[in-house]
Parts: structure tokens; C-alpha cells; sequence
């Protein structure tokens, strides 16, 4: 096992610690209680959170997690369905909160490569509301998607899953914890990237290096209701400021995301390379890598990756997911690669 301070964590672009900078704004923060609205830190991440997307208004929450479900929360009612990608983050790993907190059902549809499905795929999952059936509440889409890869879906490809849903009247919302990274590799500005949908989430603590939280961004009278829901769902938080203002910094980051993105794309070329392995060419900064070919299961791919010093995630059974961030560069992932080719050669 590698020393601790040697480790280069790729499991997440979650694992990022907040830089000096983050730490001093935290410190001499300006706070007040944020339930009563009374903290400038909070106030101005969120002034500038809803700039960033281009929307009205924007609401520090908790997490991605806690940000999604209010947002399938405000924008439903219980027994609606809710519209959504078969491999999307809300439906996969949110723990069926759409059901438990907002009491709604899910329907998915098979977007397959494309991550975000057709509008005829979106029409023919749309069920308008009768005797028997609940109506469709929300189509939630995802961007970057996640389990497929950190794909960035082109403008034109969530527009017209969006225009299929709102031509119904049903609400559109985008889980955005990467849409930063989808609009640095698409090269289009985050406003126009996310236009066409109702409600936006986005992670500061995923590649843009943010401690802790992620914003909720809409209309004012949806970030009215979103706050009261996430009173109810235990995210008010008092002198939040101390944890804003690295959010704040964190929103500086955005160009530096295609530092990651050729990162991973140099990761993608090494893993590709080693026999059997798989790596397609990384959108953004998650590399999945298939080992079937290989025939290493990824569970045993991550125990000897780990051991080698190097942290990975299982995504399936021969399915291994890297991701790169602020805290590995070039050096790191060379490093990486090379520690995998020995542990590979072990199995
Ligand atoms: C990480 C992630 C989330 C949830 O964010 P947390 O802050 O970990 O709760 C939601 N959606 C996607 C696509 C994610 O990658």
C-alpha cells in the first residue's frame, strides 16, 4: 500500500480540499443567519450563482443530492410522474428520494449513447393525467451525464428533449452538477446551455473545488418555494457564510475545468492502451474504462488500483470510472498510469 500523502485519488472529483485561498475566505467571512436571509456571503454566492446560469434566481443547498430533490420536490405533485433518463443520477443513486421525499413515480426512458432522450422518446413517455394514470410532473435531463462518462450533450440535443416536454406543459429541470464542465468542452456559455430548462442544479464541490454545496437555480417565485422546501428537508443553515465563500472562489475555476478535461483525456489514452482495456475518449473528466476484454472484473481493478495507490470506483462489473481534478495534473496521472500498468500485470 502506497503512503497516504502519495495516494492520487481519481474515485471522485468530489475528493478536493479546499486551497489556502478557500480556507482564509472562509475564515474572514462576512456572515448572519441565512434562514433569516441575513448573511452577505450567502446572499452574494447566490447573486452570482444565478448570474453564472443566467437564470433569476439561485439557492445554496446542501448538496447536489439535497438541490435535485427539491427541485422534483417543488416542481410535482405527490402521485405525478416524473420523466427520466434510465442511467440519470436521480433515478440511480438518490436513494428513490423522487418517491420518498416528493412521492412521485419515475418512468424511464433509454437514452443509450445519447444521454438525453429523443423528443419522440420524451413524447411517448409523457402520460397525460385520466381516471387511472398520473400525470407526467417534470422530465428531469442530465448534463454532463455521469454513468455514461462525463458526456457534454450539445445544446440542441437538451433543447428539443425540453421543447417535447414543455410543448406538453410539463416542466423541465437539469441536473447540472457538471454543467460547467459540459459548457467548457461544447465551448458554450452555461446562460445558453441551460436555457431551455426550468430549474438547473450545479455542484461547486465537484471539479470546481468548493468544500462543500451546490446551487439551485430558476425563476424567484421557484427559488421562493425551493427554500421553503429546503427548510422542511433540514438544509436552512444559519452563518453558511463560512462555507459560501469558498463556493464563491470555486466559481473562479471554470476555464481551469479543461486543465482537467486534457488530464483525463491523457489518462483515457494510457488505460486504452494496456491489453484488453477499453477506454473511450473522455468529453469531459470522467474516464470509464471496460476490462472485460481483460477479463479483470473492476471490483478486483479497484482493490489492485488501491493497493497500487491509486483511488478508482467500481461503475459495473467490468466497468471502472476515473476522474480527474483540481488536486492531480499531468505528472499525477503519468504516475497513475504507471502504477496501474504494474497492478495489472499482478492480476
Ligand atoms: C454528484 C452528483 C450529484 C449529487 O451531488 P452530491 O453533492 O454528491 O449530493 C447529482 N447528480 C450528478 C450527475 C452527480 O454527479
Amino acid at each position: 500500500m502506497a503512503d497516504a500523502s502519495d495516494f492520487i485519488d481519481l474515485r471522485s472529483d468530489t475528493v478536493t480540499t479546499p486551497s489556502a485561498a478557500m480556507r482564509d475566505a472562509a475564515r474572514d467571512a462576512e456572515v448572519g443567519d441565512d434562514v433569516y436571509r441575513d448573511d452577505p456571503t450567502v446572499n452574494e454566492l447566490e447573486r452570482r450563482a444565478a448570474e453564472a446560469v443566467g437564470k433569476e434566481a439561485a439557492l445554496y443547498v446542501p448538496s447536489g443530492t439535497m438541490g435535485n430533490q427539491i427541485a422534483v420536490t417543488v416542481h410535482t405533485e405527490p402521485g405525478d410522474e416524473l420523466l427520466l433518463e434510465r442511467e440519470s443520477h436521480i433515478y440511480r443513486w438518490e436513494l428513490a428520494g423522487a418517491a420518498r421525499l416528493a412521492g412521485v413515480q419515475t418512468r424511464t426512458v433509454d437514452a443509450g449513447d445519447r444521454c438525453v432522450p429523443t423528443p419522440e422518446a420524451v413524447r411517448e413517455g409523457l402520460v397525460t393525467e385520466d381516471l387511472h394514470r398520473p400525470g407526467t410532473g417534470l422530465l428531469a435531463l442530465e448534463n454532463t451525464h455521469n454513468y455514461r462518462g462525463g458526456t457534454a450533450i450539445p445544446t440542441d440535443r437538451l433543447d428539443a428533449a425540453a421543447a417535447a416536454a414543455r410543448d406538453a406543459g410539463v416542466l423541465v429541470h437539469l441536473d447540472g452538477a457538471r454543467v460547467f464542465n459540459a459548457s467548457v468542452a461544447l465551448d458554450v456559455p452555461a446562460p445558453e446551455l441551460v436555457a431551455s430548462v426550468d430549474s438547473v442544479m450545479f455542484c461547486l464541490s465537484k471539479g470546481l473545488g468548493a468544500p462543500v454545496g451546490s446551487m439551485l437555480a430558476g425563476d424567484e417565485a421557484f427559488i421562493e418555494a425551493a427554500r421553503r422546501v429546503r427548510k422542511l428537508f433540514g438544509g436552512g443553515m444559519r452563518q453558511a457564510g463560512m462555507i459560501a465563500a469558498p463556493g464563491l472562489l470555486a466559481l473562479e475555476n471554470v476555464d481551469r475545468l479543461a486543465d482537467d478535461h486534457a488530464n483525463a483525456e491523457r489518462l483515457a489514452d494510457g488505460l486504452d492502451a494496456l491489453s484488453g482495456f477499453e477506454a473511450p475518449e473522455p468529453d469531459t473528466n470522467i474516464v470509464v474504462v471496460h476490462t472485460e476484454g481483460a477479463s479483470i472484473p473492476a471490483a478486483d481493478l479497484v482493490d489492485a488500483c488501491a493497493d497500487a495507490g491509486v483511488g478508482a470506483v467500481e461503475f459495473d462489473t467490468y466497468t471502472t470510472r476515473f476522474t480527474t481534478h483540481l488536486d492531480v495534473d499531468a505528472d499525477d496521472v503519468d504516475a497513475a498510469l504507471d502504477r496501474i500498468a504494474g497492478a495489472v500485470e499482478e492480476l
